[in-house]
């Protein structure tokens, strides 16, 4: 079974508001049926309707890119073997976000994880856990430095065999496409909720408030684990009660370690704020597999990254990481 549940809420706006400030709203839906709630100030309804639409065509257009249900998109090519001469710029654009933050975080980010999601797919069909030689095969060709991209915007694999899959760190990249569409229209603050993926933008006039966003508990189905009141930028949680493998009644996380081919363990859910939200969305996922103390160090080291980072300790207890620059607006509801 393959759950999802959105992990960041949108809460209600952290300072009163005047009557005349309500934002413009509206949900769409995307990429199967996520859906993507879209929020705007200080724009006219007829510039946010067409705003919407264009949302709606730009994260049609990427998602026909990037699908690997799809045989003919750019990544399913590139995923057969086929060597992209010339590649739309948005996939260049990701592939080299993605490679870049996978050298920053040592791997624990990577793009190539492909084989080992379909090799669990493939685990979750027939109720049978991967073999240790299966694993091996699907992890010898997990590895960001097969992946070239040209100076000339060619991409292609050093190896035959391996795939990409831009599951880390696309909800976050249509976000931000969201809200550079929704800038273009004249909104003086906009906020999109991709899935639970959130970025939020606000011009300098608007500077000094803040939007409130709920974590959902990891634990408690709809339960609201603590409620973070931020600046413009992007908030982004990765969980492993998000989605799941289930294969003879135990759940296997949907985020592998690159390093050793394994669903990681004990990590319950990063949540990750910075500037824009494929870096939030990638860092989450990279935070994740490295798991609470390596990720709680990084994070620290990494200007521009915040996080709240819950885990299990080796005795089984719930352990909760809040950063540093995030003392002070945060809240916890109650928790046992
Ligand atoms: P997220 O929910 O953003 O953490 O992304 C999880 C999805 O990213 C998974 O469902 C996979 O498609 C993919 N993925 C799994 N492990 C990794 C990893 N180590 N690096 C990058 N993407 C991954
Ligand atoms: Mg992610």
């Amino acid at each position: 079974m393959l759950t999802i549940l959105p992990a960041v809420l949108l809460l209600h706006p952290l300072c009163s508001l005047a009557a005349d400030d309500a934002p413009q709203r509206q949900t769409i839906t995307a990429m199967g049926g996520i859906p993507i709630n879209i929020s705007a100030w200080g724009i006219d309804q007829p510039s946010f309707k067409a705003a919407v639409t264009d949302i709606t065509v730009r994260i049609e257009t990427l998602e026909a890119m990037i699908s690997t249900y799809r045989p003919a998109s750019a990544v399913s090519r590139l995923n057969s073997g086929e060597i992209l001469s010339a590649p739309p710029a948005e996939l260049g654009y990701l592939v080299y976000m993605s490679t870049t933050i996978s050298q920053s975080t040592d791997g624990a980010f990577d793009i190539t994880v492909k084989p080992l999601v379909q090799l669990w797919r493939s685990c979750r069909i027939s109720q049978a856990l991967p073999t240790e030689a299966e694993r091996l095969a699907a992890l010898d060709l997990v590895d960001y430095r097969y992946v070239l991209l040209g100076a000339d915007g060619q991409i292609s694999f050093t190896r035959a065999g391996v795939m990409l899959d831009f599951g880390g760190i696309a909800k976050g990249y249509f976000a931000d496409e969201a809200i550079a569409i929704l800038k273009l229209a004249g909104a003086k603050r906009c906020l999109v909720d991709c899935g639970g993926d959130i970025t939020s933008w606000q011009a300098d006039s608007e500077q000094g408030r803040a939007f409130r966003v709920g974590i959902r508990d990891p634990q408690g189905g709809e339960n609201i684990f603590a409620i973070l009141d931020i600046p413009a930028g992007a908030v982004v949680t990765s969980g492993d009660y998000e989605r799941f493998y289930e294969i003879g009644g135990e759940k296997y996380c949907h985020i592998f370690d690159p390093r050793t081919g394994q669903p990681v363990q004990n990590m319950l859910s990063v949540t990750l704020l910075a500037p824009t939200g494929i870096e939030a969305d990638a860092y989450a996922t990279a935070v994740f597999v490295m798991g609470a103390e390596t990720g709680r160090q990084y994070v620290e080291d990494h200007a521009g990254l915040e996080a709240v980072i819950i885990s299990r300790d080796a005795d089984d207890q719930l352990e909760v990481f809040v950063s540093s620059g995030l003392i002070g607006s945060i809240e916890f509801s109650a928790v046992d």
